[in-house]
Order: C-alpha cells, then sequence, then structure tokens
C-alpha cells in the first residue's frame, strides 16, 4: 500500500471512488490510514493530514494506553469475542470436570472447578478456543490444497504476539494464531491461503500479491477486517 511520510509519520494512503477523506488510527499500534478521493493529489492529502496531526497523536496515545490496560479477568459478564461475535462470559463454578458451551443467545458458558483462579479460567477458555480452531483448519487446508494444488505437511496452532500465522516453507508447515478463533471465520480462511501462497513465494511481493489476488481476490478487504477495529473514524469535507 502506498505510504505517504508526513514528518515522522508513515500513512497508509488508499485512492477510492469517494467524496471525501477519511482518516482513521487503528489498533494496536496506531496505524494510520487515510482513504482518498481520486482526484485529490499526494500534496493536498499531506496538508490535510497535517492538519489532523493533533487528532491522530491522541488517538494513538489513546491506543498506547488501552494495550496497557489490565488484562481480561475471566469473570462472568466480561465480553469474549468466538468467531467474530461479541458474546458475555458466564462463569459456572461446579463440582465436575472444566467445559465450555457457547449458547444461541451469544453467551459462553465456562464452567470451572470450585475455586479456580484467573490463571485456571483462562487457560480453560483457551483450550476450548485451541480445541475449536483446530477443528476449523484442516476442513479449510484440503479446500485449499485442492484448489492450489499445494501440499501443507503439518499444521498447528499457537500463542503468538505479532503475526497472524507463519509458513515453514522447507517442512511445508503453518503455524495458526489462536488468537484467530476470535475473529471471522473468513479471516481465518485468508491466513491460511496467505501462508500457503508462502509455499510459492515466501516475501510479499509482486509475484505474492499476485496469487493473493488470484485465488482470493477479496483478500484485502479481509486483511482490513482482520487488523481494523478502528477506534474512531474522523471524515470531513475536502
Ligand atoms: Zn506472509
Amino acid at each position: 500500500m502506498p505510504k505517504l511520510k508526513v514528518g515522522n509519520l508513515a500513512v497508509e494512503v488508499v485512492r477510492k471512488n469517494i467524496k471525501n477523506l477519511h482518516l482513521a488510527v487503528y489498533p494496536p499500534n496506531g496505524r494510520v490510514r487515510v482513504a482518498v478521493p481520486l482526484r485529490v493529489d499526494n500534496e493536498a492529502v499531506r496538508l490535510a493530514v497535517v492538519s489532523r496531526l493533533g487528532w491522530i497523536r491522541r488517538q494513538q496515545k489513546k491506543l498506547v494506553g488501552q494495550e496497557r490496560q489490565s488484562p481480561r479477568e475471566y469473570v462472568s459478564r466480561e465480553s469474549h469475542y468466538f468467531l467474530g461475535r461479541r458474546n458475555l462470559l458466564n462463569v459456572v463454578y461446579h463440582d465436575g470436570p472444566p467445559r465450555v458451551a457457547i449458547n444461541s443467545n451469544a453467551k459462553i458458558d465456562l464452567f470451572v472447578p470450585d475455586g479456580a483462579n484467573r490463571a485456571r479460567r483462562e487457560k480453560i477458555l483457551q483450550e476450548w478456543y485451541r480445541k475449536e480452531l483446530k477443528a476449523l483448519v484442516p476442513p479449510l487446508v484440503s479446500k485449499w490444497e485442492k484448489i492450489t494444488g499445494l501440499q501443507v505437511s503439518a499444521w498447528g496452532v499457537k500463542r503468538m504476539k505479532t503475526k497472524w500465522g507463519t509458513c515453514n516453507t522447507r517442512a511445508h508447515r503453518i503455524w495458526i494464531n489462536l488468537e484467530l478463533a476470535k475473529k471471522p471465520v473468513q479471516c481465518l480462511e485468508y491466513i491460511v491461503v496467505h501462508e500457503m501462497v508462502h509455499l510459492l513465494e515466501r516475501h510479499h511481493n509482486e509475484k505474492f500479491i499476485g496469487y493473493m489476488n488470484e485465488f482470493l481476490p477479496n483478500w484485502r478487504s479481509l486483511r482490513d477486517q482482520l487488523n481494523s477495529f478502528p477506534l474512531r473514524h474522523e471524515k470531513w469535507e475536502y
């Protein structure tokens, strides 16, 4: 994506058939993106961004602050996402084995042993996410093996801090980030395809993008969906 340097700020610029400029600051790192009408040139974009620098910096500061917020407590009425849907957690302390049940009214029942502490509750829920995600991956891998003619020899799920997936091209092994259990399933599919395409091309270059365009023409919107839970949008007349 074309980037525009404004001072020490890198701004992603997307040109679209729209009437107004849209500026957004995205978590987790405060990435700045501006959607620009086709006829507006870079110099005008630069000026517009400069005029909003104060706002951008304030949004970025808020994001950094949010990052430092207390972690999830795994208590009742806390929100936890599953496959792109927000659910309210309902913690049930009981005498039986741990289990998790998701019900149709957007509630996750988390059955934990009496006296289970935060770490234990987290572990039980994470293991459930892992099990659910592990059931979703194989059909996607075989679907895309058929489409692409590629072969994945092994795959796994793990927690990763900075990546949605990785691919070991020599071993033909892909890793999927456990966090994807919280995202819409089409985002998971996008990551599976992305990692598989690395078997054809290691780098994110033109060739790689060419394959993505061929296999999954809407990959950009899926990527944006994955990375974009914008804190706030701002729009102004230009
Ligand atoms: Zn990649």
